[in-house]
């Protein structure tokens, strides 16, 4: 039976409005290419850019879609430059499209932060002796509690500026759930590029913070369902040191939310950098899917932008929503666009600028559009 997914699809703001558009292209592409699957494909404004023209981050119609009818979103890159370069910003100071990408975090509780870290062949890495055989890992970020919730603020009654406060939430249930995706994902790969065996790593500071010595209690209790997965521990500041000396040992890494964003950034780095870096926001019902990267204003308009984190994120969407639905079409889709990406990669030097560097250097950088092309041509082939 046919099944027909609803994919909210938000462009945002800059790159978003670039490399989106050519991620909807592969996906279409991927769609018709493979039996069984449909998809209906809702696009919105949001970010920045609308609230500008409108006072608002998004329509209510795309707000009221995106949030009850979705199967499935896809996110671009929020944040835009007024006409003096400023940030715009809302009334409350946050970013203009906050509640669009933070805010669906919080409401459809996509409390996994997933970020494949693979280096994928004849990319350059900056680890002058690793190669596609020692990255391959996942970065597991706790995506709705730690250090961004919004409980922060300024003391009043001081000397302005003087004293601010950031309170930094864990609860044994959320590093709980957490962990077990962690450790259900480590079931589902092959073991860590070094040796094979199944690792979760758990990244923390339990030494000095007390959150932290609750989220390692918690994996612990949930690691005991999972014997035949290594339970594996390193301190955030230690595990950044490991990850460039033997990124290799790394199979799946755990997190609290704002250890899990930086050191995923460092793993987008081991991956050839921001531009081939795709996350999904993952829930028990809903999901999002975003490249990490985010509006990146000074490339924007130009057609430089790499699309691969973008095409690489709808795999991931086709994935989760073959998984979640036990529907083989969708799956078909994603593992399609990986292998023509793999191949876009590995048999043509076309590729944007920022992996012109290196061995590639001399490679004259192609455009965002034609690097899609190549993907669409390599699926459809
Ligand atoms: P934020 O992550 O807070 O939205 P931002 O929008 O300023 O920040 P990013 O979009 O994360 O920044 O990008 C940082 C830099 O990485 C950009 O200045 C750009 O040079 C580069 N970059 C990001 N995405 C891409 C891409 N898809 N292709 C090529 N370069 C990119």
């Amino acid at each position: 039976m046919t099944r027909k997914y609803k994919i909210s699809v938000l462009p945002g703001d800059g790159i978003g409005r670039e490399v989106i558009p050519e991620a909807v292209t592969v996906m279409r592409t991927a769609t018709s290419s493979t039996s069984g699957l449909e998809i209906e494909i809702h696009e919105f404004e949001c970010g920045g850019e609308y609230f500008l023209k409108n006072e608002r981050e998004w329509s209510e119609e795309a707000e009221a879609f995106t949030k009850n009818e979705a199967d499935a979103i896809l996110l671009g890159g929020i944040g835009a430059k007024d006409a003096e370069g400023k940030i715009v910003r809302l009334p409350d100071g946050n970013m203009a499209g906050y509640s669009v990408v933070i805010g669906l975090r919080q409401i459809l509780d996509l409390y996994a932060n997933i970020r494949p870290v693979k280096l994928y062949e004849r990319v350059p890495t900056p680890l002058a002796e690793k190669g596609p055989k020692d990255i391959d890992m996942v970065i597991v970020r706790e995506n709705t509690e730690g250090l961004y919730i919004p409980a922060r603020g300024r003391i009043t009654g001081r000397e302005e500026g003087d004293l601010a406060v950031d309170l930094r939430v864990i609860t044994a249930s959320g590093a709980e759930r957490i962990s077990r995706y962690a450790f259900n994902l480590a079931m589902e790969r092959g073991g860590a590029p070094s040796d094979g065996k199944r690792r979760v790593t758990c990244v923390d500071k339990s030494n000095l913070l007390a959150g932290c010595k609750l989220f390692r209690e918690s994996f612990n209790k949930i690691g005991e369902s999972f014997p035949d997965v290594v339970k594996d521990y390193a301190y955030v500041d230690a595990w950044t040191l490991l990850a460039i000396q033997k990124p290799e040992y790394f199979d799946v890494v755990v997190a609290p939310n704002e250890f899990g964003d930086i050191i995923s950034d460092l793993g987008g780095a081991l991956q050839g950098g921001l531009g081939i870096s795709p996350s999904g926001n993952i829930g028990d019902q809903h999901a999002m899917f975003e490249p990490v990267h985010g509006s990146a204003p000074d490339i924007a308009g130009k057609n430089v932008a790499n699309p691969l984190a973008a095409i690489l994120s709808v795999a991931m969407m086709f994935e989760w929503l073959g998984t979640k639905h036990n529907d083989k079409s969708p799956i078909t889709a994603a593992i399609k666009i990986r292998l023509a990406v793999e191949k876009a990669l590995g048999t043509s030097n076309i590729r944007t600028a920022d992996l012109c560097v290196g061995e590639w250097s001399k490679v004259k950088p192609s455009t965002t559009k034609e690097v899609a092309s190549e993907v669409t041509k390599g699926i459809a082939e």
